[in-house]
This record gives structure tokens, sequence and C-alpha cells, in this order.
């Protein structure tokens, strides 16, 4: 199987290009139209606000933004302890908090807590951090998905990787409640693995390794790392896929899909699913 690279559009935080919803897609988005399209209607097609939210969507924002802190400093080579990396994690948390009226909380969950559980899960993570050689820090890209049409009429492929290293890699942080299981990744995870790997691919022409660092959240808080190197057939899959989200989003179809997922999407007002109970077990058969 052969693979071409593609062009570059930019590789800037620039304007979308112009379009449909289709016309500019992030993992985000395309994890978002395969979980559930009504979703990625009121989301991204009629840009419903958002007013709820969980506490673990923003910290694992406002981890975000400690971690680039922290990483642009040890570019610089410095060093920066829990301790000074905390009033960023707090004042990132204080401000995406302010952009919901409700936020929902665990039980004994406070914002003190949350800094808390920061600090111990940033100092766990000072060793691992000493393993990258790190090229840039939150590195944007954006890079046409398309082979064989006018580039400026393809579709784009936009995202932010959290650190380019110059091994060549890519490392994306995580934080999750769930230890992840290193050997069999969930979908998601695998999605923009691929998708970060095609953009690295289409930009600088190697295929990079992708390591994944999870915080794990809890009781027994940890770090996890996982390394993958995808194959360029990988990149084939990824780009038929990509096509056939393309085309169902353009179709202008977007159905619910009610589930489990329903339980965190912050459209169940406008969206009112109809969640099915599961069936009753079937009785043993007799035959
Ligand atoms: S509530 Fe459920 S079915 Fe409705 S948009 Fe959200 S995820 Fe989809």
């Amino acid at each position: 199987m052969t693979h071409r690279s593609l062009p570059i559009i930019s590789n800037t935080d620039g304007p979308p290009a112009g379009g449909g919803p289709s016309s500019v897609l992030t993992p985000s988005k395309i994890r978002t139209f395969m979980n559930c399209p009504r979703r990625f209607e009121f989301q991204y097609v009629s840009k419903v606000p958002e007013r709820a939210t969980t506490s673990a969507v923003l910290f694992g924002k406002a981890m975000h933004a400690a971690l680039e802190r922290f990483h642009v400093a040890l570019r610089d080579n410095l060093i920066l302890l829990p301790l000074d990396l905390a009033p960023t994690f707090a004042n990132a948390l204080d401000g995406e908090s302010a952009k919901y009226s409700t936020i929902l909380f665990r039980q004994g969950e406070t914002r003190f807590s949350l800094v808390a559980e920061a600090r111990r899960l940033l100092e766990l993570y000072r060793n691992v951090a000493l393993r990258f050689d790190i090229a840039e820090v939150e590195h944007r890209f954006e890079v046409a998905l398309a082979l064989g049409e006018d580039v400026s009429r393809a579709a784009v492929l936009r995202g932010k990787i959290d650190l380019l290293t110059k091994e060549p890699g890519i490392v994306e942080f995580k934080t999750t409640r769930r230890r992840p299981s290193t050997n069999a990744q969930n979908f998601d995870d695998n999605l923009q693995l691929l998708a970060y790997a095609f953009a690295h691919h289409a930009t600088f022409g190697v295929i990079p390794a992708v390591s994944f660092v999870y915080f794990v959240r809890g009781d027994w808080p940890e770090i996890i790392t996982y390394k993958a190197t995808p194959s360029v057939a990988q990149f084939e899959f990824f780009r038929s896929l990509v096509e056939d989200v393309r085309s169902r989003i353009d179709s202008g179809l977007y159905l619910p899909n009610p589930g489990k997922l329903c339980e965190f999407c912050p459209y169940q007002t406008p969206c009112n699913p109809v969640i099915e109970a599961p069936p009753p077990p079937r009785a043993p058969s007799m035959h």
C-alpha cells in the first residue's frame, strides 16, 4: 500500500476554512459525531451553549494549563514544583468554571480538594516528564484531509498536540478516574492517536511515536504511560473513516443515539432522549 504526504494548509490558529460543519474537523468533532450525531448538531451546527459541565472536565482543562506552564519551563531547563503550579491550576479552574451555570461535583469534592489532588499528580509526574526531550509545547496543526482534491476545497483536520518531542514523537495528557488498560486502548484514544500521527506525518513527513500519559485520579493516584507507533495502513483506515463521517455529516441527518453517554451529555434538556430500559433477563431455555 502506498501513501502520499498530504498538503499542509497552515500551521496556525487562523479562522476556520469556509464550508459546512464537515469542512474543519477535529478528533473531538469526529468522536462526538460517532458517539451521537444529535449531540454533534447541538454542539457544532446549532451551537447551543453548554450550560452544565462536570468537575472532571474542568479538572482536565486546569491540569492541561498547569502542564503547559510546567513544560514551557522544562524546555528552558527549569523544573517548576507542584507548589509553583498550583496557582496556574486554580486560576484555570476558576476561569473554566465561570463559563458554566451548573457544575456537577462528585460527593465530597471541593475546589480545595481538586487543587490538592492536582498537586499530588504533578508531584508524581515530575520524574516521568524528564524522559521527554521537548521540541514544542502545545503545537497547533491544520492539514488537508483528502487526497486528489483541490486543497482549497478539501476538509481540514485541525488540532493541538500537547507536546512534540525531538524523538520525533507526540505526547498527549489525559486525566481519568479509571485505570486504563495499556493493552487495549479505548477507541477514543486510538482515534486521537491516529489523527495526531496523521497530522504529524503530513506536516513533517515522518511517522511519530505517540505516547499517552494518563493521570489516574482517586485514592491511589498514579501516572501510566502508553506508547504506540501507528502504521501507514492505519492512516488509510483513518482517512476512510473520516471520509465516511464527513459524508454522514454532510447528509444533514443528525439522529439521536440514546445510551449511557446521555448521562454526561450537556444537551439532555433540548434533546430529551428516550433511553430504553435494558431488556428483561430471558428465562433459561429448557431445550
Ligand atoms: S442526550 Fe443522549 S441522545 Fe441526546 S444529544 Fe445527548 S447523547 Fe445524544
